[in-house]
C-alpha cells in the first residue's frame, strides 16, 4: 500500500514539536507539504495556505489541521470538499455545532475525518480502562495546573473566544476521563474565572456526575507556579487508583502499574492511517460537549487581567 501523504496545515508548537517526529515514525504515513504563513520545514514543500497548496502543490492524501481552533473549521471544510482525509488537532473546533457538518461532509467525500484527543493514546490510560472496569469507582478527582506561561507563551488566541482559555489543557483530561469510565457524564455545576482583559476563563472548578450519581470534581488552573498536575485521582471500592502525568503513569495504592514515555503522536498517526486505509471516520464530541455545558451552566467571575 502506499504511504498516505500528509500536509501539515498551520505550523506553530504542536506541529514542530510533535506532528513532524511522529509522522517521521509512522509506517505508511509520509510528511508531503507544509502550509504555513509564516513558518516553513527544509527540505519539505511549503506553501503560504491549503488553498495555495491545493492548487499548485504535490499530490496529497491527507491533511493534518493543527492551527488553532477557531481557524479549523473552514480549513477543515475546504480540505474535505477536496476530497482529502483530514486530522483535527484538539479540540476539534471552537463549537460544538460545527463539527456535525463536517462528519457529513467527510462521509459524502468518502474520506477519513479523524478528531484526535491525543491523551486517550498516552500510555497509561487503556491500563487504567481495564483496572477500573473491575472495580466500583466511588470517587474521582481532577487536579489539572499548569503555567500558562510555560507552555502557552505567546498564544493570544488561547484567552479569545473559541480558544477555550484553561481548557485548552482541561479538556484533555476529560478526554481521558469520558475514555475510562463506563458511562456518559455530564456537567452539574461550574465555575469559571475570567481575567478582566480576556475572553477566555484562567481557571474553571467543574463538578460533573453519571447515571451513578458519581462525584466527579475537576479544578482547572492556568496559573500554577513550581510542581504542575496533570492527574485523575479515583477513590475505588479496592483502594486509590491513580493517573498521572497527563495519562503516562498509572499506580494502583503504591504499586506502579505503568511508568512509560509519552507515545501519544506515534499512537495518533497509526490510527489515521488505519482510519484512511478503511475509508472511515472517527469523531468523538463528548470531551467538547462537556466543555460546552460548562460554559453554558457556568457562574462566571471576573479576576485579575492577565498579561502574558
Ligand atoms: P501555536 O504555537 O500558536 O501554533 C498555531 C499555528 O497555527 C500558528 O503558528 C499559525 O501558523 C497557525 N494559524 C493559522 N491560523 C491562525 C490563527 N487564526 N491564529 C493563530 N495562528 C494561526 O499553537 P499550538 O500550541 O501549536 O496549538 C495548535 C493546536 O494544537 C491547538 O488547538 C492546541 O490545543 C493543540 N495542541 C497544542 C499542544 C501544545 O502543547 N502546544 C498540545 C496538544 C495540542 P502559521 O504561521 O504557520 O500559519
Amino acid at each position: 500500500m502506499n504511504d498516505l501523504r500528509i500536509a501539515i496545515v498551520g505550523f506553530g508548537k504542536i506541529a514542530r514539536d510533535q506532528h513532524v517526529p511522529a509522522i517521521a515514525a509512522t509506517t505508511g504515513a509520509r510528511l508531503a507539504a507544509v502550509a504555513s504563513r509564516n513558518a516553513s520545514l527544509p527540505g519539505v514543500p511549503h506553501f503560504r495556505s491549503l488553498e495555495d497548496l491545493l492548487r499548485e502543490g504535490p499530490e496529497i492524501d491527507a491533511v493534518a489541521l493543527c492551527m488553532p481552533p477557531q481557524a479549523r473549521r473552514a480549513q477543515a471544510a475546504t480540505a474535505l470538499a477536496a476530497r482529502k482525509h483530514v486530522m483535527l488537532e484538539k479540540p476539534p473546533g471552537a463549537s460544538v455545532s460545527e463539527i456535525t457538518p463536517l462528519v457529513a461532509a467527510a462521509k459524502a467525500a468518502g474520506v477519513t475525518l479523524f478528531a484526535t484527543w491525543h491523551s486517550r493514546f498516552a500510555p497509561a490510560v487503556e491500563p487504567a480502562r481495564r483496572l477500573l472496569a473491575g472495580r466500583k469507582i466511588e470517587q474521582v478527582t481532577i487536579t489539572w495546573k499548569e503555567d500558562v506561561r510555560v507552555w502557552h507563551p505567546g498564544q493570544d488566541w488561547i484567552f479569545e473566544p473559541g480558544g477555550l482559555g484553561v481548557f485548552d489543557p482541561g479538556i484533555n483530561a476529560l478526554s481521558i476521563l469520558t475514555a475510562v469510565l463506563p458511562q456518559p457524564l455530564f456537567v452539574t455545576r461550574a465555575e469559571l474565572d475570567f481575567p478582566a482583559n480576556r475572553g477566555a476563563p484562567i481557571a474553571a472548578e467543574l463538578e460533573l456526575s453519571d447515571m451513578n450519581g458519581l462525584p466527579i470534581r475537576a479544578v482547572f488552573d492556568f496559573r500554577q507556579q513550581g510542581l504542575q498536575s496533570w492527574d485523575i485521582a479515583f477513590r475505588t471500592d479496592q483502594g486509590m487508583v491513580t493517573l498521572s502525568s497527563g495519562g503516562a503513569r498509572l499506580t494502583d495504592g503504591d504499586t506502579v502499574v505503568t511508568d512509560a514515555k509519552d507515545a501519544e503522536y506515534p499512537g495518533l498517526y497509526r490510527r489515521f492511517v488505519e482510519l484512511a486505509s478503511e475509508g472511515r471516520s472517527d469523531v468523538d464530541l463528548a470531551p467538547q460537549l462537556l466543555v460546552a455545558d460548562a460554559f453554558m451552566l457556568g457562574r462566571r467571575r471576573i479576576v485579575d487581567a492577565f498579561e502574558g
